[in-house]
């Protein structure tokens, strides 16, 4: 066989010609982008278009007897939404007997979800907010995905990039994707699989999906896995087996609230950040993960639906407050009127919430670029992060005054804190201020004046 320097006889060279099976196009083998254990991606060129080529390992086409239809199915169709990177077009090298596909490049900027776990300055680190809208753009994107008929299989970190400043993000890595009730190539990995599946009892499917994005969510908020308490560390040696052995116990969930046999492995100032960050979080949203790793572990039909975690997801990305003394992320809920400051779970000091719209189960600062969209105004309406109602504008010449701007086509009511009535016609823009009260037909929203800064934050 010839090999060329400094390659493994399964690579694929520099300039290496390879053959596109439904456009009968050229493409040339670019720079390596990185190896994973089903194949090797690199960069190619496609007619001056830069795309990225995925090449199996001919081990993986041997054991993997589907790989190809699968792929084949996923080229034929559209993928459910933008966010999931489908292959292209099939690629094939004369003489060679294994294959690969095409697929858009992930542009430099996003970072790889993986991340999460690094040490030292390679972390991902990710504000709370954004750390929401992933999740909701996650759930959203596989809620699209399994009302297709599809499930992914294999939903761990590998398979996302993130946009680290508008929390969007791109799903690769669809290999496995399958028809509901068919095996894909793979079970999933280790610590995101649902126990049935590490038990060898079930399949994975839209259901166990459910169960590997919950993990994916709580490691997202907390940067650690649900179920890495002291059992966890108290395994000894770590190998494939202690690790599957330990999964299919049905450990406790570390923050259940009926067992604390499971409870977080330390007392160092990640596991005190941990469980002040669990503290904080909305009572709806701890409902949901405790929910996921308790009833849920056991019965796939009690896990979290996709729908719950955009509801909840969508209403923590709106409002976070920071602690004046410690920084730490406070999440903002409505809260009765009169009722006192939030105070922050880590250090206890007074948290001041900035001025703030509440509109039924939703909390909006209204700051500068803030949004207002469907689900807020209207309590029957989808929820969604696309196609907002009103934004949140800043004075042209005094930036210390702040209008809500009405981007619908009809006029809403406003009322003012002394009681004047007021309309505003669609394209114009109310100014915010306390007190004030606007009807945008189907929910009336109410303006709070930001919380006077406590003297006892230092
Ligand atoms: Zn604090």
């Amino acid at each position: 066989m010839l090999r060329l320097w400094g390659s493994k006889p399964t690579e694929l060279a520099l300039g290496q010609e390879f053959r596109l099976r439904n456009a009968g196009a050229t493409g040339i083998v670019g720079q390596k982008l990185g190896e994973g254990g089903q194949g090797a991606v690199y960069l190619c060129d496609v007619g001056g278009r830069q795309l990225a080529l995925k090449w199996y390992h001919p081990h993986v086409i041997q054991i993997d007897g589907t790989l190809r239809a699968r792929i084949e199915r996923l080229i034929s169709e559209e993928p459910p939404d933008k966010r999931f990177l489908f292959p292209i077009d099939l690629a094939t090298i004369a003489d060679r007997a294994e294959f690969g596909y095409v697929m858009p490049v992930v542009s430099g900027d996003r970072r790889p979800f993986s991340d999460i776990q690094e040490a030292g300055p390679k972390r991902l680190v990710l504000s709370l907010e954004t750390w929401a809208t992933v999740c909701y753009e996650i759930a959203e994107s596989f809620q699209n995905l399994h009302t297709r008929g599809l499930c992914y299989q294999d939903i761990n970190f590998g398979g996302f990039f993130i946009d680290p400043i508008r929390g969007g993000v791109l799903i690769c890595d669809p290999d496995n994707i399958t028809v509901e009730g068919l095996l894909g190539g793979v079970l999933g990995a280790r610590g995101f699989m649902a126990p049935e599946v590490v038990r060898g009892e079930a399949i994975p499917s839209s259901r166990t999906d459910l169960y590997s994005m919950a993990v994916l969510f709580f490691w997202a908020l907390f940067g650690w896995h649900p179920l890495h308490g002291r059992q966890h560390a108290a395994i000894g040696a770590r190998t494939a087996e202690t690790l599957t052995a330990f999964y299919k116990t049905l450990p406790a969930f570390i923050f259940d609230p009926a067992d604390d046999s499971n409870r977080p492995p330390g007392d160092d100032p990640f596991f005190v950040w941990l469980g002040a960050r669990w503290a904080a979080m909305p009572a709806g949203l701890r409902d949901l993960f405790t929910r996921s790793f308790t009833r849920g572990i056991r019965d796939p039909d009690e896990r979290v639906v996709e729908l719950e975690w955009r509801a909840a997801m969508a209403r923590l990305r709106d409002a976070v407050a920071r602690c004046p003394a410690c920084s730490f992320e406070v999440p903002l809920e409505p809260a009765a009127p009169g009722a006192s400051q939030p105070t922050c779970s880590s250090c206890g000091a007074a948290v001041a919430r900035p001025i703030r719209m509440t509109l039924g189960r939703y909390l909006v600062p209204m700051l500068p670029t803030r949004q207002l969209f469907a689900h807020h105004v209207d309590g029957t309406a989808a929820i969604t992060l696309r196609d907002s109602v009103a934004t949140v504008d800043v004075h042209p010449t005094d930036e210390a005054i702040v209008g809500l701007r009405n981007l619908t086509p009809a006029p809403w009511q406003g009322r003012t804190g002394d009681g004047k009535a007021v309309v505003v016609v669609p394209g114009r823009t109310i100014r915010i201020v306390d007190g004030l009260g606007i009807d945008f037909g189907r929910r009336e929203g109410l303006v709070a004046a930001a919380d006077q800064a406590s003297k006892s934050a230092a």
